[in-house]
């Protein structure tokens, strides 16, 4: 298991909310260093996401982003604004990739993944478990909601199945981590009820904490 929404020793630093909660696994930070303490505000430009820090050091060729909601990328006061601005303007070689729904995002990351040139790094979000908690509410007992968790089930296994399919993939050495960026209580989430806060990390390597 896992946590979203600071740490567990200084409550209320940030939101159990989807830009804090993706900051955070995408930056390594909590919000006293990335300053996403909520929906609607910029990562910092002190802090990088892995996606970037990855190209920008040359230990990835490319890295791309995968999302529908305006919130990360295109909205006026989106996540990663700026860090795809710094990218562009640097030549530093990160997609910044903004599709009409889950189901549009999981067509092009499948065409990816399955690419000979696919990007080193992938990050791709899934909305459709948290619009039916929002919409049904937030719990195993909700059957619109466990649909929407096997839905998403199914599109990361077959992003698995597309990587493992790959021509070169016994040459290569992927990573594959799901997780999630907050959890959620009846039709909500954002406070640090133990519901919100509580997260997963599930992968196909062993995780061994930074020392
Ligand atoms: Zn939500």
């Amino acid at each position: 298991m896992s946590y979203a929404g600071g740490p567990n020793k200084c409550l209320n630093l940030q939101a159990t909310s989807t830009c804090p909660g993706w900051a955070s696994v995408l930056a390594g930070v909590w919000a006293t260093k990335h300053k996403v303490k909520s929906n609607g505000l910029p990562l910092s430009a002190k802090t990088r996401t892995v996606l970037t820090s990855l190209a920008e050091n040359g230990k990835a060729d490319s890295s791309a982003f995968f999302c529908s909601w305006s919130g990360h990328i295109t909205g006026d006061n989106a996540t990663y604004r700026f860090e795809a601005a710094y990218t562009a303007e640097n030549n530093i070689n990160v997609r910044w990739l903004t599709f009409s729904g889950d189901d549009a995002a999981q067509a092009a990351l499948l065409q990816e993944a399955a690419s000979p040139e696919c990007a080193d790094m992938i990050f791709c979000v899934y909305d459709k478990p948290d619009y039916a908690g929002h919409g049904f509410g937030f719990s195993n007992d909700v059957p619109e909601y466990v649909e929407a968790i096997i839905l998403t089930d199914k599109d990361a296994f077959e992003v698995i199945s597309a990587i493992e399919s790959r021509d070169t993939y016994q040459s290569e050495d992927w990573l594959i981590i799901l997780t999630s960026d907050h959890g959620g209580k009846g039709t909500g989430h954002g406070s640090q009820d133990v519901e919100c806060r509580m997260t997963f990390i599930a992968a196909n390597k062993e995780i061994i904490p930074a020392g």
